[in-house]
């Protein structure tokens, strides 16, 4: 549903009304004096996020050009915030950062000798492969 959609659902609703399209409308225009109207503030706000869990196995997926690695032997990469940049995007990125003196940012780095998906896996992750997705 649109935003448009959405309004006109909540004005055209009674206040009390508790459907489905009423809760998004009180999620989107937020609480008044008196609260979400019909609804708590729990449900609203918390208690209903859908949160999914995706067990990626071994899979490495580059951040930046979003080449699969999986199963490459190549060695290289870093990690920068919570991002994990390929051998071939580090290269790059590295001159950049040298540049602008932002060398910092870059968190973790590949040791020589190990694959960047082995690095990935076993040092970066630590052997958690899920992601967790969180839906408002
Ligand atoms: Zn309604
Ligand atoms: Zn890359």
């Amino acid at each position: 549903m649109n935003r448009e959609d959405l309004f006109d659902v909540g004005s055209s609703h009674p206040g009390s009304c508790r459907c489905d399209a009423c809760k998004e409308w009180w999620k989107e225009v937020g609480p008044d004096e008196d609260g979400y109207g019909p609804f708590t503030k729990e449900e609203i706000e918390g208690g209903e996020r859908k949160v999914t869990v995706i067990d990626v196995g071994r899979e490495v997926i580059c951040d930046g050009c979003n080449s699969d690695f999986t199963n490459s032997p190549e060695s290289g990469g870093f990690v920068v915030g919570s991002y994990c940049y390929c051998p071939n995007c580090c290269e790059g990125m590295e001159k950049e950062y040298q540049k602008y003196g932002e060398a910092h940012l870059i968190r973790l780095r590949c040791p020589e000798g190990k694959s960047f998906s082995d690095w990935i896996c076993d040092d970066v992750r630590k052997g958690n492969n899920n992601i967790t997705i969180m839906s408002a």
